[in-house]
C-alpha cells in the first residue's frame, strides 16, 4: 500500500496523540497502591541492573526493588570487586531508595553470563552447569566477600538477600549456614548489620517449585524466576531463536509449577513474588492474581501499566480464570483464554 507523505504524517500524529493520552492516564497511577476493584492488594517492585536504573524506579513510583542483579559489579570490572567496592555500591542504592525494600540477588554468574577474569570452565551445557549458587557454594571465599558487603550495607536500608538457582533443601541449608557464619564474624567485630534481614530464594528450577512446601519452611520469601523456570521446564534454551516458539509461559506445566510455588509459600506463611519477565506481562497478570501471587517485580517501565491493569481487575474473576486455566492442556488454549479475558 502506497502512502502519501501527508497520510504518513497524519498517522504519526495520531500515534503521538495516543501515546500522550496514555502517558497522562498513567500519571494518575503514580504513588498509588496496586489494588483490585474488590480490594485485593499486591506489591509492585522493580528489577534493576545497577545504580543507573534507580531514577526510573523512583519516577515510576515502584514500591521497591524486587531484584537487583548484582552481576553488574562483576561484569563491569577487570577483576573481582572488593568487599569495600560492593559495600559502597549496595549502600548507595539502599540509601537512594529511602527505606523501600531492596532485594539483592547474590552472584548469578555462569550460564549465559561469562566473566573473563574468572576463567569459568568451558561447558557443553552452561545453563545446566557451573553457575550462580553452585559457584558460590564451591568458592566460599568469593561468596563470603559478597555476603559481608551486603550484610554491612543492610545497616543502611531495608534490604533482603535473594539466592538464585536453588534446587534443593541441602543447598538452601548450606547457604544459610554460610550466611550465619558471616553474621557471626561481623558480630565479633562489632560491625552493624540488620539482624532481621530476610533471606529468600528464587524459584527458577522445576525441582525447587515441586518441593516449594519444604523450601518455604526454611526461608523468608520466594521470587519466581520465570525466565529460567520456563527454559528448564520445557527444555528450551532461553534466547535460542530456532526453538523460541516452544519457550512459552503459557505451557500448562509452567503454570502448575508457579501454582506449586505460590501454594507452598502460603502454606508456610511466607510471601511469594515473581521477578521473571512474566510478572510484567499485562496478559498474564490476571492469571497471577488469580493464582495468589503477592509481589510482582518487573522492568520499571511496566510498573504504571501494571498498576492500572490490576486496578481494573476483580480478584474473584481472576481466581475463576486461574481455576479454569489450571484444567487446560495446551499453551495455545491458555493464551487464547487470556486474550479473551483481556478483551472482556
Ligand atoms: C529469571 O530467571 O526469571 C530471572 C529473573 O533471573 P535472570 O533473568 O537474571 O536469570
Ligand atoms: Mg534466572
Amino acid at each position: 500500500m502506497i502512502q502519501t507523505l501527508e497520510e504518513a504524517l497524519k498517522k504519526i500524529n495520531e500515534l503521538d496523540q495516543k501515546n500522550k493520552q496514555l502517558e497522562a492516564e498513567l500519571e494518575k497511577y503514580k504513588n498509588k497502591k496496586a489494588i483490585t476493584k474488590d480490594g485485593h492488594q499486591v506489591e509492585l517492585l522493580a528489577n534493576i541492573g545497577g545504580p543507573q536504573d534507580i531514577q526510573i524506579v523512583i519516577d515510576n513510583t515502584a514500591e521497591g526493588v524486587g531484584l537487583l542483579r548484582s552481576e553488574f559489579l562483576y561484569m563491569d570490572a577487570k577483576d573481582f570487586p572488593s568487599e569495600e567496592e560492593q559495600f559502597e555500591a549496595y549502600k548507595k542504592i539502599a540509601e537512594s531508595l529511602e527505606n523501600k525494600r531492596l532485594v539483592i540477588r547474590t552472584l548469578d554468574i555462569g550460564g549465559d553470563k561469562d566473566l573473563k577474569y574468572m576463567k569459568l570452565p568451558k561447558e557443553e551445557n552452561p545453563f545446566l552447569g557451573y553457575r550462580a549458587i553452585r559457584i558460590c557454594l564451591d568458592d566460599i571465599n568469593l561468596f563470603k566477600v559478597q555476603l559481608r558487603a551486603i550484610l554491612k550495607a543492610s545497616a543502611f536500608g531495608n534490604m533482603a538477600i535473594m539466592i538464585p538457582m536453588i534446587s534443593s533443601l541441602e543447598e538452601l541449608r548450606k547457604t544459610k549456614e554460610i550466611i550465619n557464619e558471616v553474621k557471626e564474624e561481623l558480630r565479633k567485630k562489632k560491625i552493624k548489620f540488620d539482624e532481621n534481614i530476610k533471606i529468600g530464594i528464587m524459584i527458577e528450577i522445576p525441582a525447587a517449585a515441586l518441593i516449594a512446601d519444604e523450601l518455604a519452611k526454611e526461608c523468608d520469601f520466594f521470587s519466581i524466576g520465570t525466565n529460567d523456570l520456563i527454559q528448564y521446564t520445557v527444555a528450551v534454551e532461553r534466547g535460542n531463536e530456532k526453538i523460541s516458539k516452544l519457550y512459552t509461559k503459557f505451557h500448562p506445566a509452567v503454570i502448575k509449577l508457579i501454582k506449586s510455588a505460590i501454594d507452598g509459600a502460603h502454606d508456610a506463611g511466607i510471601f511469594c513474588g515473581m521477578c521473571g519477565e512474566a510478572a510484567g506481562d499485562e496478559l498474564y497478570i490476571p492469571l497471577l492474581i488469580g493464582l495468589g501471587l503477592d509481589e510482582f517485580s518487573m522492568n520499571s517501565n511496566s510498573i504504571l501499566k501494571a498498576r492500572k491493569k490490576i486496578s481494573e481487575l476483580e480478584k474473584f474473576d481472576c481466581k475463576e480464570l486461574a481455576d479454569e486455566i489450571l484444567k487446560m492442556t495446551s499453551a495455545e488454549e491458555v493464551e487464547n483464554r487470556l486474550k479473551r479475558f483481556a478483551q472482556s
